[in-house]
């Protein structure tokens, strides 16, 4: 049973945080994760899907025009909540009908299968429209963060051979227009808003769209025809464009289930932004499949709105982030306590590691624990996950989805890993090749994308250990752990234990070159409301971190900050940290988002 009592006492975090045995009053899809995954297929999984008349696969056929046939036909599939309040919802009947529409109207455009279709907006109903509209047209559709700068935006455009834009007047305006020279291969720009005005090669959505047939005619695509390009979030560097493929809808459907226990008629609610893999995977494709109501708030964080949206719209099950979590922990839980969250069922976060403090004050605030899952922008969907009926490690990712084998690797001579068995050892965290939303390549760096390959598996650049329960803890970046004095130090157990004084709201922890030992530790830390900083909380958070740490671990040396550099997708970015810290050049700034100064 979750124990509430022992989750509100800082400090003594529960090593396992054990699932009821009696089943809960909706039965988790995956009961049993031994049996799940031993007994799991891909090609049955296939079967549950629907494919095209034809034979093909397309997501946006898997996520609309499927449901047709069935009582989800009237169901609300996406419920829309604006900025001012505003709310509109499109039930899978009607959004059938404006994405074949806008794929009709790309037609009409003159636009061919497998042209890039680029998407440049907030969260606003036609975004949603538009990249299942163009999946339909067979296109490749990129999303791109709306808060991007113009340079960030022409970049992306050219790498992916931009053929349509659809974006507002507004950011056509401020953004586009500019660099509009650059972008020779860009014919057509759709403007969506009242104040759009066609012109030479730009098209007013309505007009456009109003004009095409709703009549379906979903391009015959299969499961290897590209469907998507993703940016990464450049936590690590310069930002690389994965390439995805219809067949990628397998795995958020299966992901959908297992990962995120969707059930017939729930309501779902992704936070992230589809210009980010996760809201796209899990904002858009994943809960349509599934055929719940899918909630999107177009408005940014901010705790009071996102309290309110799970009390007023019932959310049953909840996908977020740390950064988020942390925000919310900042304010307290107390804020949690005034609002009824009784429809809440389930509750996931991804992106970052989730410090087990997190994972516990999911159930001080919300009566649930919060699970964590991995994956990233190259997986295309979850691949390590916390499920529902299975004990929480709080601080571990959970295990690998059923279909999918994770190990933990060496790279050794020329290319080649070796797998390391032993539990508790640090290695890189590898999957085995290939599966359904395996990324199928780097676009324009093909040596890149080989390189991420080796011997059966696919290294992801991030290191981790498994323990004697084939439970997965992430330890950090390969580029970020930090070697001193003979050890090896993942960032994330030093942020952890940080994290887990009262007075810290988020921590950032690189390696500083040091003649002796190789690299001394040092943190970033920025405060909770209320704490100010000062010689002597320094000096109690070194001793904190001593005590939780040991010497050998814990940082040497502790700087407050207001707040830490963070990607638009919410991801500390320690390079960031390290290269001002050290004078050097700060690289690619293209997705950085909140900064420290
Ligand atoms: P870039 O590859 O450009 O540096 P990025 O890796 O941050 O950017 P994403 O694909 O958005 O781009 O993020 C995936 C990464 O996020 C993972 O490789 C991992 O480092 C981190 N991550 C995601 N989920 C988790 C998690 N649950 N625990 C720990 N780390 C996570
Ligand atoms: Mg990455």
């Amino acid at each position: 049973m979750i124990d509430k009592a022992s989750a509100h006492d800082r400090g003594r975090i529960p090593q396992r945080i054990v699932k009821p045995e009696v089943s809960p009053p909706t039965r988790p899809n995956l009961g049993d994760y031994d049996a799940v995954r031993a007994a799991f297929s891909w090609e049955r999984e296939r079967e549950r899907l629907a494919g095209l008349p034809g034979g093909g696969l397309n997501i946006a056929h898997e996520a609309v025009d499927r449901h047709l046939g069935s009582a989800r036909a009237e169901r609300t599939a996406i419920r829309w909540i604006g900025r001012s309040g505003a709310r509109r919802e499109f039930s899978y009947l009607a959004l059938a009908a404006a994405t074949s529409r806008f794929a009709n109207a790309l037609r009409s455009l003159g636009v061919q299968p497998g042209e890039r279709v680029f998407v440049l907006m907030g969260r606003v109903p036609e975004l949603y429209v538009a990249v299942l509209g163009a999946l339909k047209a067979g296109c490749v559709v990129a999303p791109l963060f709306s808060a991007f700068g113009p340079e960030p935006i022409a970049t992306r455009c050219e790498m992916g051979d931009a053929r349509v834009l659809v974006t507002t007047p507004e950011l056509y305006r401020r953004k586009v227009a500019g660099l509009r020279e650059r972008l020779q291969g860009l014919r057509h720009v759709v403007l969506v808003g009242d104040d759009a005005a066609d012109g030479p090669g730009v098209h007013r959505w309505s007009t456009l769209v109003d004009a095409a047939s709703p009549t379906p005619s979903t391009a015959a695509t299969t499961s290897e025809t590209m469907a998507l390009l993703h940016f990464t979030s450049g936590t690590t560097g310069r930002p690389k464009g994965a390439i995805h493929v219809h067949g990628a809808v397998l795995a958020h459907a299966v992901t959908g289930r297992y990962a995120l226990d969707l059930h017939d008629a729930d309501v779902f609610w992704c936070t992230a932004d589809p210009g980010w893999v996760t809201g796209t995977s899990y904002g858009i494709i994943a809960p349509l499949v599934a055929g719940v109501t899918n909630v999107v708030v177009e408005a940014e964080f901010d705790a009071p709105t996102w309290y309110g949206v799970l009390q007023d719209e019932h959310v049953n099950v909840w996908y977020t982030a740390p950064t988020a979590i942390r925000m919310m922990m900042k304010i307290g839980a107390d804020a949690a306590r005034g609002h009824d969250l009784s429809a809440l069922r389930f509750m996931a976060s991804v992106g970052e590691p989730l410090n087990p403090e997190a994972v516990v004050w999911g159930i001080e605030a919300f009566g649930l624990p919060f699970h964590d899952n991995w994956w990233q922008t190259e997986t295309g969907g979850i691949m390590v996950s916390n499920y529902a009926a299975m004990d929480i490690k709080p601080g571990s990712m959970g295990k690998p989805l059923p279909g999918i084998t994770a190990g933990i690797v060496r790279r050794s001579a020329a290319g080649h890993v070796e797998q390391v068995t032993a539990p508790g050892v640090d290695g890189e965290l590898a999957l085995r090749t290939p599966w359904p939303s395996m990324m199928r390549g780097y676009l324009g760096e093909d040596e890149r994308y080989r390189k991420c390959f080796a011997d059966g598996w696919y290294l992801t650049g991030d290191l981790a250990h498994v323990d004697a329960d084939g439970y997965f803890w992430f330890v950090g970046r390969a580029d970020d752990v930090i070697k001193s004095a003979g050890h090896l130090i993942g960032p994330f157990e030093v942020e952890s234990a940080l994290l887990e004084h009262p007075a810290v709201a988020e921590a950032g922890v690189i390696g500083v070159p040091d003649p002796t030992v190789g690299e001394v530790v040092k943190a970033f830390v920025a405060l909770k409301p209320g704490f100010e900083p000062s010689e002597a909380l320094n000096r109690e958070l070194l001793g904190h971190a001593r005590k939780r740490l040991g010497a050998a671990v814990a940082p040497k040396a502790i700087a407050f900050r207001a707040r830490l550099p963070t990607t638009r997708s919410g991801k500390i970015m320690r390079r960031l940290l390290k290269a001002r810290e050290l004078g050097l050049p700060e690289g690619d700034l293209s997705t950085l988002e909140s900064d420290e100064r």
